[in-house]
């Protein structure tokens, strides 16, 4: 069985739409997918009317971002409900706050001599999108030539700590991970940032943290050995996935999968049973 449990739609900051993204996983033979949009589940019910059609099955996920000493950190909650009221009331508080965080950004970087209007982000992030995030802003810059790429403009610019970044200040970790579980999901810690897991995970334990990123191209194999040993130290389940978010990032669609044997706990957990 062939799985990737980290997916971005349109309705956060990838490229495809929830059907799209289907009919692509379908075409690479993936069997299970998950989308896992940040803050917003507006994509998983498309995903699974598009999935009725095909041979891929479709977890419902969500990403929810939260900040941590200035950095931000991202919690993947699987199996949640998208209806549920806590689920909702983050994502109605996050597109409200997305914006003004958006606007605080473009504003530090006028004041650097780089002028970028809203309207050219809000134009990246397209009318599907229920959030606008860095990726967005990042398109933007390369389209007025203050950058060459995408990862210039998190490296020089827009990346955590850098001159123009403003933090989501959206939840606390353990906050998000209250949420998910409120929406009767399973939290997991999206690829941990090595410096901050001891720091964090006892709060976020005691939140009711159930597993940790452990799977995530172009690892580290010495990353990987760590988190997985850490995760089974904990009692906690692994994940994995592409974190994918078009056909030109990320490597594309079905190059990176996991064997849905490695995510045996973690499938127990979200009640799928292994075929
Ligand atoms: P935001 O939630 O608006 O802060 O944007 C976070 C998103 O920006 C992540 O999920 C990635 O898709 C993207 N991102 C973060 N850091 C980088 C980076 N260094 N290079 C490219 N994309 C990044
Ligand atoms: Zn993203
Ligand atoms: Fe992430
Ligand atoms: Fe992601």
């Amino acid at each position: 069985m062939r799985v990737d449990l980290h997916m971005h739609t349109a309705c956060s900051d990838g490229d495809l739409t929830p059907a799209e993204l289907v009919q692509q996983a379908a075409a690479s033979e993936l069997d299970l997918i998950s989308v896992t949009d940040h803050d917003t589940t507006d994509g998983v019910r498309p995903a699974q009317a598009a999935a009725a059609d095909v041979g891929v099955r479709v977890l419902p996920g969500v990403e929810l971002s939260s900040t941590h000493q200035g950095r931000e950190i991202h919690i993947l909650g699987y199996g949640v409900d998208p209806g549920h009221e806590n689920m909702r009331a983050h994502c109605t508080s996050a597109r409200r706050l997305r914006l003004g965080r958006m606007e605080a950004m473009v504003e530090r970087l006028g004041e650097q001599g780089l002028e970028v209007e809203m309207a050219e982000v809000l134009a990246e992030a397209g009318s599907g999108a229920a959030m606008v995030g860095r990726p967005h802003l990042a398109r933007a810059l390369v389209g007025r030539g203050y950058v060459d790429s995408i990862p210039e403009a998190f490296d020089t610019l827009i990346g955590d700590g850098h001159r123009a970044f403003v933090p989501t200040l959206l939840a606390t970790p353990a906050e998000a991970v209250t949420t998910i579980r409120e929406a009767g999901g399973v939290p997991v810690w999206a690829h941990p940032p090595m410096e901050a897991l001891d720091g964090l995970l006892p709060e976020l334990l005691d939140a009711g943290l159930r597993g940790l990123e452990a799977y995530r191209p172009g690892w580290p194999a010495r990353r990987q050995r760590q988190l997985l040993g850490r995760a089974q130290s904990l009692g906690l389940v692994v994940t994995g996935g592409s974190d994918f978010h078009g056909p030109g990032r990320n490597g594309g669609m079905g190059v990176f999968w996991v064997r849905g044997s490695l995510l045996r706990a973690f499938l127990e957990e979200v009640g799928l049973v292994q075929e």
